[in-house]
Formats: structure tokens, C-alpha cells, sequence
């Protein structure tokens, strides 16, 4: 769902072809389980069904953030080469240049977005000149992993050598993709998945520690990936949008056992700082609670996954409370025409309105994402009314010292 997933696998050929959901516009088209039987009793289809919620309620308008804004996680750029999910050379695909984002984040008050997806060599430099070097102070770029040189011998060397060359170029991070996980292979495309803790990068990771340049990770999916898709399934919806993003069956690793991985590389690296993206698991907050608790070099962004914190506003609100240190704002932010394929994500002034409108107010079941069928799921969300000093740190301050850089003045 992290939808730089839609575009790892949108050129994947092999995906592309594998019938693996059936359209959201036909839950009935007969091929359905048993267990979705019962949905063909309804002669509408489920794309037409948009039901207007009748509660009365408040809405209170939205005017700006309470304080200014670093989004952490956005994605302004990505690999021009992707085979099999995999970025396999340094090119990269613009999805906007700074004239066309500030006016937004102006209004917005969105004062840094973070590009998490700059690339590497040639290409993370033409993304850093693109957007850091263009606007200063507005923009800042992450590096990538080479992956289209994995199966170079000396790889674990290359990949940690090429970390100190992206700090010295002006990345201020290592993003990694799911593409860790679920997408590379030992032959990059083909053979066996390569665990999140394979120990070919050890020295990648040791070395985003000796430059102390933050990794952003994300791992795994929400579980409904990893369900059959039928009427049972949370995200039928979604999938059947984007049925590439189910990881059910074949010789995909279970949720479970991807964050267990990326756990042992935190324990392994504890010089290391890893933001967990998308709140690391967003659906079971107990569990992050425990990985932050045990894990003192991470912190979480809730990018993406706001539809999951606020369908739980009040475990959400406790989770806040307690690890108000930890949580940085960002939102997975791509901007149109890209970011029209995931609503949740579309870079607009609607979108910092429902972040802004969930962390803030006390509004009940709105719309998580700007769109006329909530995207991820039919559901709807509660807002948690933080207080000014938790969201002083949310906005701004937490990931202020992710990267570096000064807090608000008081
Ligand atoms: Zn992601
Ligand atoms: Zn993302």
C-alpha cells in the first residue's frame, strides 16, 4: 500500500498478467471463493455502492496546521528503470518540479517535504538538483540501495561504500522499499526472495550508522495483503484496484515473519536509527509500542495510514500520548497525475487538510483520503484532538531531529 508499490509494480510484467483479484466492479463475476456467495444476492455492484453518511455532525474548518509542518515521507521522484519491482538502474522519473509543490505547501504550511525516493548515484544527484539545491530549505532527498548491482561479488562493500558517496552528494537518509522483502530476488527478478536480514548488508546498514544518515524502512503490508482476496477481506476494494499488491500465497514470507526480519537488523545494528514507516505496523499498536520500548534507535511515521489510526481513535490517542517523542507527520504525499492512482497519497491541499483535521480536531467519521469511495477501506475516521505540545513534536520537532535539524523556537 505504500503505493510506491502501485509504481514498483505497475512495470512488471509478470504481475501484470497474474489474475490475481478480481474487479471491484464485479464481486459476483463467479469466480469468487464461497465465502463471497452471499454477496450475489445484492444486484448492486459494489463500485456503485457510496453510501452518504446522514450523522449530523460538526466539522470544523481547517485553516492550516497548529504549527508548521515537516512532511517526512513523500516521493518526488522514482526510478525510471523497474523490472519486477525492483529499481535496477540510477535514471530517474520526476513527478513534479518545486514551482509546482510550493504554492501548496505554502498554504499548507508545509515548511520541508522529504523526498524519501532520490535514488542513487547520477540519479540522486540529478534529484538533489532538481529539488534540494532548487528551493533550499524546502526540499530534502534520501538515497536508495543499488539494487540493479546486487549481483556484483563484492555487493555488501559497493552498497556500503556507495552510502558515504550519498551523504558526501547531500542525502540526508537511506530509504528502503518494500522491495526488501517482497521484490528482490537472488537473481534480482528471479530465484529466491532475499530476506530483509540477509546479512549482504550489514555493512550498508553499519555504514548508515559511521555517517549517521537515518534509515526509513518500510516492511510489509497490511495483513489484508496477505489474505485470500474475497469477501472476507478488508481491503477487497483496494485490491481489486491494484491487484498486484496482494502478497497472498506463491512464496511470499508472512507479515509476521517480514517484521520479525527487519526486527533482528535493528537489534543487530542498535547505532543504527531506523524510521519505521507507516507507523511499522499500524494495525496492532501494542506491538509497536513494544518495538519502540525495545528498540531505542527507532521512530515511527504515520504516512499512509491514517485510515488505521483513526478507525482506532482511542487506542490512536493513548499511542500518541505515550510515544509522543517517537511519531513524525508525513504523508506518502505524490503529486498528480501520479498520485491520482492512490487517493490516500495525493499530493493536494485536501489531503494536509484530513491529516491535519484527524491530528487536531475531535471531528467524528470523515473521510481519511479525498475521494468519493475510501480507498483503502469502507471505513471512516475519528479525529484525536492532540494538545498543542504533542503536536508541536507530530509536525514538526520529532522529525526535526530525525534529520538533523532545529526545533521550533518557544
Ligand atoms: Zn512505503
Ligand atoms: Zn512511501
Amino acid at each position: 500500500m505504500c503505493t510506491c508499490d502501485y509504481l514498483l509494480r505497475s512495470t512488471c510484467a509478470e504481475h501484470a498478467g497474474a489474475a490475481v483479484v478480481h474487479a471491484a466492479a464485479t464481486p459476483d463475476a463467479g469466480a469468487a471463493p464461497a465465502r463471497a456467495a452471499a454477496a450475489t444476492a445484492a444486484s448492486l455492484p459494489l463500485a456503485q455502492f457510496r453510501p452518504r453518511s446522514m450523522l449530523h455532525t460538526a466539522r470544523t474548518e481547517i485553516r492550516g496546521p497548529r504549527y508548521p509542518v515537516i512532511d517526512l515521507h513523500t516521493h518526488l521522484s522514482w526510478s525510471a528503470q523497474v523490472r519486477s519491482g525492483v529499481a535496477t538502474g540510477e535514471s530517474r522519473r520526476f513527478f513534479a518540479a518545486p514551482q509546482d509543490l510550493l504554492p501548496v505547501m505554502d498554504a499548507m504550511q508545509v515548511r520541508l517535504m522529504v523526498n524519501l525516493t532520490g535514488g542513487s548515484g547520477h540519479g540522486l544527484a540529478d534529484t538533489l538538483q532538481r529539488f534540494d539545491r532548487a528551493a533550499p530549505g524546502r526540499f530534502l532527498s534520501l538515497a536508495e540501495p543499488s539494487y540493479g548491482e546486487w549481483l556484483r561479488a563484492d555487493y555488501p562493500r559497493y552498497q556500503a561504500d556507495a552510502i558515504g558517496q550519498a551523504k558526501a552528494a547531500g542525502a540526508v537518509g537511506l530509504k528502503i522499499l518494500k522491495t526488501l522483502g517482497l521484490y528482490l530476488r537472488e537473481g534480482i527478478d528471479a530465484g529466491a526472495l532475499v530476506r530483509v536480514d540477509d546479512p549482504r548488508f550489514d555493512p550498508m546498514w553499519e555504514a548508515c550508522a559511521a555517517h549517521d544518515l537515518p534509515v526509513f524502512i518500510h516492511t510489509s503490508d497490511p495483513e489484508a495483503f496477505f489474505e485470500p482476496v474475497d469477501g472476507e477481506n478488508e481491503r477487497y476494494d483496494e485490491l481489486g484496484a491494484h491487484p498486484d499488491w496482494s502478497f497472498h500465497g506463491r512464496d511470499f514470507p508472512s507479515n509476521a515473519e517480514l517484521l520479525a526480519a527487519r526486527d533482528r537488523v535493528i537489534a543487530r545494528h542498535p547505532k543504527t536509527r531506523f524510521v519505521l514507516l507507516h507507523v511499522s505496523n499500524a494495525e496492532k499498536l501494542d506491538a509497536v509500542a513494544a518495538t519502540l520500548q525495545r528498540f531505542p534507535n527507532t521512530c515511527v511515521d504515520i504516512a499512509a495510514r491514517i485510515g488505521e489510526l483513526g478507525r482506532q481513535p482511542r487506542a490512536a490517542r493513548r499511542f500518541f500520548d505515550r510515544h509522543q517523542d517517537r511519531i513524525c507527520f508525513g504523508t506518502d504525499a505524490i503529486p498528480p497525475p501520479a498520485g491520482e492512482e492512490t487517493p490516500q497519497q495525493v499530493f493536494c491541499r485536501a489531503l494536509y487538510e484530513i491529516y491535519y483535521r484527524f491530528l487536531e480536531t475531535e471531528d467524528e467519521y470523515f473521510d481519511y483520503a479525498p475521494a468519493p469511495v475510501p480507498p483503502q477501506g469502507r471505513w471512516r475516521i475519528y479525529g484525536l484532538g492532540l494538545p498543542d505540545a504533542v503536536l508541536r513534536k507530530v509536525y514538526h520537532d520529532n522529525a526535526a531531529r530525525v534529520l538533523g535539524l532545529a526545533p521550533l523556537p518557544t
